[in-house]
């Protein structure tokens, strides 16, 4: 009998735990026959509400169902990681509680790796249907932008469901970088990936977890993990500047020789020097981003702790 752990990180999913369980049973005749079983793992980040009960509750009935309850809100990111650790399975697959990835695809997703012999089958949503016109921009901008800067494909629209092998997973885990950006880092280890394309599917219970402000951020993360253009592009507006200054130094020195020097020219100093002052600001930003990245991975602090587990 092999067996598939199925991945699910909850954040205030209380409403959702019961129903993402419910619609994983109904492709569980289509593994039945395939000799394959079950290893749920319900990843609560720290929630505040229900959650933890409803995954007892149905680890009381079903004993596939397991918990790990971390200590605190750590992030999805140390949810998916977590789960990996975890997962005892031949197969691996990660899915959001909200049932936004729909588990009937998971058959489909099965075959395409057991007959023809993928290592991981991902899912892209085609549409961004039911999501703030807005949000959907600046998304389209991140992709277009990272992919610019980064050798690592970031596919856009990516979703983190994704079904794999076990060889993937090791793979996956052993990348233990402190920021993790998952859609960097599948794309990173290789391997041969079937991509599977659907319409959004909106959130049925419960409000996303990710407000603009967190999407932002998290961008930069992503940017910052899998690129060091922007580094480059300090060291280049650097040299820009140096050069700049050569000309004018030369065209007030010429100017100087040949009319004689009105003093003159206050407001146009005043703007050279903000102008190069914000410059060497916004690279000094830059250098910061990765010297602030390098901190938190030096300090090897854990990406997750686990109060308790079932
Ligand atoms: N999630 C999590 N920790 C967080 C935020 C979200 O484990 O800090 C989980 C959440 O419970 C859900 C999945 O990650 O199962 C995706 O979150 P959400 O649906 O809010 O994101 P969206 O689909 O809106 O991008
Ligand atoms: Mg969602």
């Amino acid at each position: 009998m092999k067996i598939i752990s199925v991945i699910v990180p909850c954040y205030n999913e209380e409403e959702n735990i019961v129903d993402f369980y419910e619609e994983l049973m109904k492709t569980e005749a289509f593994f039945k026959e395939h000799e394959v079983d079950y290893e749920i793992l319900y990843v609560n980040d720290g929630s505040s509400d229900g959650t933890v009960r409803e995954v007892k509750k149905l680890h009381e009935k079903d004993e596939r169902v397991h918990l790990i309850n971390f200590s605190r809100n750590f992030g999805k990111e140390a949810a998916i990681y977590a789960g990996l650790q975890k997962a005892k399975g031949d197969f691996v697959v990660m899915l959001d509680c909200d049932l936004q990835d729909p588990p009937a695809l998971l058959p489909k997703m099965y075959e395409l790796i057991v007959n023809e012999g993928y290592d991981s089958v991902a899912t892209r949503r085609v549409s961004r249907k039911g999501e703030p016109p807005i949000r959907s921009f600046f998304a389209r901008r991140f992709y277009s932008i990272i992919n610019k800067m980064s050798k690592t494909e970031i596919v856009d629209g990516a979703r983190d469901f994704r079904l794999m092998t076990r060889q993937f997973v090791e793979a996956i885990l052993s990348m233990e970088e402190y920021n993790r950006f998952s859609k960097g880092i599948f794309g990173w280890v290789g391997f041969e990936t079937k991509w599977l394309e659907y319409e959004n599917i909106e959130r049925k219970k419960g409000e996303t977890k990710w407000s603009f402000w967190k999407l932002f951020i998290y961008a930069l993360d992503g940017i910052t993990a899998f690129s060091t253009v922007p580094l480059a592009v300090a060291s280049i507006l650097g040299v820009l500047f140096c050069f700049l200054a050569v000309v004018l130094i030369i065209v007030t020195i010429v100017r100087k020789l040949m009319f004689g020097d009105p003093t003159s020219g206050w407001p146009s100093l005043v703007c050279i020097i903000s102008l190069v002052s914000g410059v060497q600001l916004f690279c000094l930003g830059i250098v910061g981003q990765y010297l602030s990245k390098t901190y938190l991975e030096v300090k090897r602090r854990p990406m997750y702790i686990v109060k308790e587990e079932l």
